[in-house]
């Protein structure tokens, strides 16, 4: 498996790109959310190049992790593309229906139908569904609209914009690289995540590394330096744009 950042800010872009996670594994390419960090696509030509299918699995709709999908078609145009979200499972509309909307004429010069030269938007009904021989894995979240954690195999758990609840956490979650939200330090957030719950929460051992992601645009360089002191000696790291993990 293999997972590229192209952009690990929460929702305004800085140095960092909001949500976007390319993950290579068993001959399948697939996009997690599709915020600005869909405008780094540009440097992974040679990764485009060995897919002529991409999949895309959205947490949610919220546009930090929806922006980038203007930014597609240069890239995928030639591409047989299926994107899943959660649709009908808990919104009022389906994913379709949410694309026609966001994509509309006066927004944008490509409907949903001819962003690339197949299009396939699928909601997911809750239940775990495959991708080729990939097995994932889809877990409701608490956030101020529905959203869900998205499991790849046994490699990677995607856990962003949710708040962190160590009685709804799976103690039993286990993979390779655990891609979680946070948005605060210290203290309490009702709809992200806060640093100290995570370290406190969280079976380390369950996981090679853990990511932080999603990072609160108004962090100061006091607040960087605070979270990489507690994060020392743990399986945490600051996520960073470009990054390749092999795993
Ligand atoms: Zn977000
Ligand atoms: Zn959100």
């Amino acid at each position: 498996m293999r997972l590229h950042i192209l952009g690990c800010a929460g929702w305004i872009p800085d140095e960092n790109e909001t949500s976007c996670f390319l993950v290579e594994h068993k001959d399948q390419l697939i996009m997690l959310d599709c915020g600005t960090g869909a405008s780094r696509l540009k440097y992974y030509k040679d990764v485009l190049d060995r897919y002529d299918e991409v999949s895309i699995i959205l947490s949610h709709y919220h546009l930090d992790h929806m922006v980038g999908f203007i930014y597609l078609v240069p890239y995928l145009k030639d591409k047989k593309l299926t994107i899943y979200g959660p649709g009908k499972l808990v919104y009022a509309k389906s994913t379709k229906e949410y694309f026609d909307d966001f994509l509309q004429p006066a927004f944008f010069s490509h409907s949903i139908d001819n962003l690339t030269k197949e299009v396939h938007c699928i909601d997911y009904n809750g239940e775990d569904f495959m991708i080729g021989d990939v097995h994932i894995g889809i877990v409701p979240q608490a956030h101020s609209s529905p959203s869900f954690q998205i499991k790849i195999d046994e490699e990677l758990i995607y856990a962003t914009d949710t708040h962190f609840d160590l009685k709804h956490w799976d103690q039993k979650a286990k993979a390779k690289i655990l891609l979680h939200e946070c948005w605060t330090v210290k203290g309490n957030d009702y709809r992200h995540s806060t640093l100290e719950k995570l370290i406190q929460g969280i079976p380390q051992e369950n996981f090679n590394q853990i990511l932080i992601i999603h990072h609160n645009p108004e962090w100061t360089k006091e607040d960087i330096a605070e979270i990489n002191k507690m994060i020392e000696g743990t399986k945490f790291l600051l996520a960073q744009d470009n990054l390749c993990i092999k795993a």
